[in-house]
C-alpha cells in the first residue's frame, strides 16, 4: 500500500530559550508542498536565508547537532527533527528567528504536542524511502560506539548506553514502530552528569539551563555546600540528591529515561538523510558525532 507524504495543516510556533546560548525566540512551523522536505529560514537575518535540513550541512555535533551555511547556524535541531520524523511529517518550513532551538524540559513533547495541534495533513506525491538492503556498521573504539542497521520492513530501533558509573547503569530502549514515538519517546529528556554542568556553568556554555531542563545524574559524592552553590546559579531553593542519584527537582519519567531520549537523538540525528529510513538500527552508545556520521554513511550508500 503506498504511502503518502505529510505536512502539517495549519502554522503553529513554539518559544523557548536555547539551553547553550539562551537566546530567547520563536520557531515557527508552516506547511510545505510536497517533495520540499525540512528547512529551516532564519527570519532574523536579512534576505531570510535557508537551511536544508540535511547530512550535508551538518557543521558541529559537539553539544547537539547544528547545520549551517557560511557562518550562519542553527543549533540544537535534533529534538525538532525527531519530533517531525516520529509523527510522520515530510515537508516543513521552520522558520527561526534566533540561532538556537528551544530546550524546554529538554524533550521532543513541546513541539509535538504544537505539531499535534496543528494538525497533520496527508498529500498527494508518495513518501520515498531509502530501503536499507544490506547490513552496515559504524564503530569507533576509541570513542567507544557501535552503530548496525539491517534490513527490516519499517523503521525500527534498539539503544544501549553505558556510561561506566554506578548511578547511571547500563540501560537499553526499544522502539518498535514510529507510531510508539509520541507517547514512549517524546517526552523523554535529556540528561547531565554533575561534573559535566559544572564543566558547561564555568566555561559559560549553559545560559539556558534552569535545572528543568535535564536530568541531573550526581556521580560523585558532593556536599551540601555544593547543591546550595548550584542551587544559587539556578536560583532555586534547596537542592538535594535523590536516592536514585539524581537532583531532586525532578521525577524520572521512565525507569530507563535516559536511553529512551538517546533513541529520541538517534531519530532526530537520522533523519538528515532527507527521507525516511526502514531499516532496523541496533546502536551502542550513540551520540550527535556517531549518528551523523552513521547518517552520512546510510546516505552514501543508497540511491537518490
Ligand atoms: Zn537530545
Amino acid at each position: 500500500m503506498a504511502e503518502y507524504q505529510c505536512t502539517i495543516k495549519n502554522p503553529v510556533s513554539v518559544e523557548g530559550v536555547g539551553l547553550h546560548t539562551g537566546q530567547k525566540g520563536t520557531i515557527t512551523f508552516h506547511p510545505a508542498e510536497a517533495g520540499h522536505g525540512v528547512k529551516f529560514r532564519r527570519t532574523d537575518k536579512p534576505g531570510n536565508p535557508v537551511i536544508p535540513a540535511h547530512i550535508d550541512y551538518v557543521v558541529d555535533t559537539s553539544r547537539g547537532t547544528a547545520i549551517g551555511i557560511g557562518d550562519l547556524r542553527i543549533y540544537t535541531i535534533e529534538h525538532v527533527m525527531a519530533s517531525l520524523t516520529g509523527l510522520g511529517i515530510d515537508n516543513v518550513m521552520i522558520d527561526v528567528d534566533v540561532e538556537e532551538m528551544p530546550i524546554r524540559d529538554g524533550s521532543a513533547k513541546y513541539f509535538v504536542e504544537a505539531l499535534q495541534n496543528a494538525g497533520i495533513q496527508p498529500q498527494l506525491q508518495e513518501r520515498e524511502y531509502i530501503i536499507i538492503t544490506e547490513e552496515l556498521r559504524l564503530s569507533d573504539p576509541e570513542k567507544g560506539f557501535e552503530l548496525k542497521v539491517e534490513p527490516a520492513g519499517h523503521f525500527m530501533a534498539d539503544v544501549k548506553i553505558d556510561y561506566n558509573t554506578q548511578v547511571l547503569n547500563v540501560q537499553t530502549a526499544h522502539l518498535e514502530r514510529l507510531e510508539d514515538f509520541a507517547k514512549e519517546i517524546a517526552p523523554c529528556r535529556t540528561f547531565v552528569f554533575l561534573h559535566e554542568l559544572e564543566f558547561l556553568l564555568h566555561n559559560n556554555l549553559i545560559k539556558g539551563g534552569d535545572l528543568d531542563n535535564a536530568i541531573v545524574f550526581i556521580n560523585r559524592a558532593v556536599s551540601q555546600e555544593e547543591l546550595d552553590r548550584l542551587a544559587d546559579l539556578f536560583k532555586k531553593p534547596k537542592v538535594k540528591v535523590k536516592p536514585e542519584g539524581i537532583l531532586n527537582n525532578l521525577e524520572l519519567h521512565f525507569d530507563n529515561e535516559p536511553a529512551r531520549h538517546k533513541l529520541l537523538d538517534l531519530i532526530g540525528d537520522l533523519s538528515l538523510v532527507g527521507r525516511r529510513i526502514k531499516g532496523h538500527f541496533t546502536v551502542y552508545k550513540p551520540g550527535h558525532y556517531a549518528n551523523t556520521e552513521f547518517a552520512r554513511l546510510i546516505y552514501k550508500h543508497t540511491k537518490h
